[in-house]
């Protein structure tokens, strides 16, 4: 059965350090508020913030807003669904596209080519003609992958031999796309090249090609995050988002060892939408982003 976002997220440390501060029936005072932010920077809440909600927290303990830990802690969580709610903005195959690009992007091993091929399912699924792109042409590992999902799946992939141009792959998956009608092209870039200006020239390039055959394209840049990595992922969005643009971020690996707080530093520094968040490898652990069920998977 389909786990449920608790069942994913309860072995984080932000769910553990939260259980513990609360299970103890704390009295409402400054050191439990100074606890509370410790126990959210140590879950990767970042500084900024974790600051941030403690201080508003203290204002409103300060006013006598709360009587007990218990609805200080309903005020915790109303205060992170609150600042969840902007950026969980799904994302939208717009259908006078025609194909859609969805381009790939992040560094080596965040999980970007298995979420491909859980996208692709999903998408296949809801009707979607689609095809894939194996513009991950640094690794040879990826392309194969790539390919066998799509024979799997029957989803057409374009690829080339391994070392070939990956601009040179997507401006053909693009071209094939549209002669064939498909309405949603996904593809996949490389994580990883010699250098990192390779890297971000590899992914200016591909942005430049596509724009000879539409426009628009791509319509959308989905960044994946490992939610493992900590503060390390401010860095990437920074990164991508310098080199081609990023309107999106699917946020993998939140079960098993992630602290569970990145998506909230995320969401303070950029406000970019989180499409999908990643709670586990098989198909159906890739969820559309829920704040509510995120904080409640979090929170004691
Ligand atoms: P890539 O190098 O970015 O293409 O990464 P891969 O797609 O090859 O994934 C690397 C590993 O992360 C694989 O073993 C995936 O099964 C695993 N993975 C991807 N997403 C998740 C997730 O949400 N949770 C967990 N636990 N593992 C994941």
């Amino acid at each position: 059965a389909k786990k449920t976002w608790r069942e994913r997220l309860s072995g984080s440390a932000f769910a553990k350090n939260l259980g513990a501060l609360f299970s103890r029936k704390p009295k409402l005072d400054d050191a439990l508020l100074d606890e509370l932010e410790t126990a959210l920077i140590t879950a990767d809440v970042g500084v900024a913030a974790s600051t941030d909600l403690v201080e508003n927290l203290r204002r409103r303990v300060n006013k006598r807003e709360f009587e007990d830990a218990t609805q200080l802690l309903a005020a915790l969580r109303e205060a992170l669904i609150a600042l969840l709610v902007p950026v969980a903005r799904p994302l939208a195959i717009a259908p006078e596209h025609k194909p859609f690009v969805l381009l790939m992007v992040g560094v080596n091993g965040v999980g970007k080519t298995t979420t491909i091929g859980k996208l692709a399912r999903r998408y296949q699924q809801e009707g979607h003609d689609l095809m894939l792109a194996a513009g991950d042409t640094f690794r040879a590992a990826a392309v194969e992958q790539l390919k066998t999902w799509g024979e799997r799946n029957r989803v057409p992939v374009i690829a080339q031999g391994s070392g070939a141009d990956a601009a040179s792959v997507i401006f053909d998956a693009l071209q094939s796309a549209k002669s064939k009608g498909a309405d949603l092209l996904i593809a996949d870039t490389a994580g990883r090249l010699h250098t990192q200006s390779g890297l971000m020239d590899e992914l200016s390039k591909i942005r430049r090609v596509l724009g000879k055959l539409d426009a628009s394209a791509p319509h959308e840049v989905l960044l994946v995050i490992d939610g493992t990595t900590g503060q390390n992922a401010i860095n990437q969005v920074r990164q991508f988002r310098a080199a081609i643009g990023v309107t999106g971020l699917v946020v993998s690996k939140l079960d098993g060892t992630a602290k569970g707080g990145v998506i909230f530093a995320l969401a303070k520094e950029f406000g970019l939408p989180i499409r999908f968040v990643g709670l586990g490898e098989s198909l159906d652990d890739l969820r559309v982003f829920d704040p509510a069920a995120f904080v409640d998977g979090l929170l004691p």
